[in-house]
């Protein structure tokens, strides 16, 4: 899946490091990721004021998150939609990363509580009010992605409105209050108004372009196998039968590793 970047080794955890001129940069010009023409990331020492704050090390290297100006010349500006194909594995994981942070960043120069100018917190990943002390932590929604199954046969879906088009899962964010597996029950009900049981965990994905953490379950089917289809979220609810599930070809992503475990594992279901 997206985070799984091996022999890449990335790690998160804050430190207290400044960046210096010959550092990678995960740059963004507006929501866009700023890229040499040759497809690296650029140096901090290429932005100018770029206001850096510490990412992480990837491969040994400290990487900072930086602001970029426009008309940077010898460099391209690629839209988040645009990194999950051209990016090679390890650079649309850090990016997705670098996203969230950077929308983060973006969305709190204010406090919510007093409306003074925010500063970053010298000693952990956090922004500080100076004024009345308010902390705000990175933003991370939990949503699930469920495999409702009921023998040979599996739930795909397709959502309206979107700009991704292929097949999915029924899937949704956790509500106030909810553990996953209530959101999954819920979910299974609204979406298709089927009940499910047997609710089991699967993997997870972060996916920072939307501040998501991806939880995946799968769940069986209990009672009627009518689906009622939602139709304001959903242009498409069937069952498909285990051997006429497509082989989706993408391993980044939580919703093909499920299909393609469903398909091709039947001995764990
Ligand atoms: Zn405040």
């Amino acid at each position: 899946m997206l985070q799984d970047i091996a022999p890449h080794r990335l790690d998160l955890s804050f430190a207290q490091l400044q960046a210096g001129a010959g550092d990678r940069a995960v740059a963004f010009l507006g929501d866009s990721l700023l890229l040499r023409e040759d497809g690296a990331l650029p140096r901090v020492g290429d932005l100018g004021d770029c206001h850096p704050a510490y990412l992480g090390i990837l491969d040994g290297h400290p990487h900072f998150l930086c602001e970029a100006q426009e008309g940077l010349p010898g460099f391209r500006a690629v839209p988040p939609r645009e990194l999950r194909q051209i990016a090679q594995g390890y650079l649309c994981h850090l990016a997705s990363v670098a996203f969230q942070l950077h929308a983060w960043y973006r969305d709190n120069r204010f406090c919510g509580r007093c409306g003074a100018l925010m500063g970053r917190k010298a000693d952990e990943r956090a922004m500080l009010c100076p004024r009345c002390g308010n902390t705000v932590y990175p933003r991370i929604m939990p949503a699930i992605i469920v495999g409702l199954y009921d023998g040979e046969r599996i739930v795909v879906t397709r959502y309206r409105g979107r700009d991704y088009k292929g097949t999915a899962l029924i899937a949704g964010f956790c509500e106030v209050g909810e553990t996953p597996e209530m959101t999954v029950a819920r979910e299974c009900r609204e979406e298709v108004g089927l009940s499910v049981a047997g609710i089991r965990y699967f993997a997870s994905q972060p996916w920072g372009f939307d501040s998501d953490l991806l939880l995946g379950f799968f769940a069986r089917l209990e009672g009627s196998d009518a689906i009622t289809r939602e139709e304001g979220e959903l242009s498409e609810a069937l069952w498909v039968p285990r051997d006429e599930l497509a082989e989706v070809g993408d391993p980044r992503s939580l919703t093909s590793t499920m299909m393609m475990h469903f398909k091709h594992h039947p001995e764990w279901f």
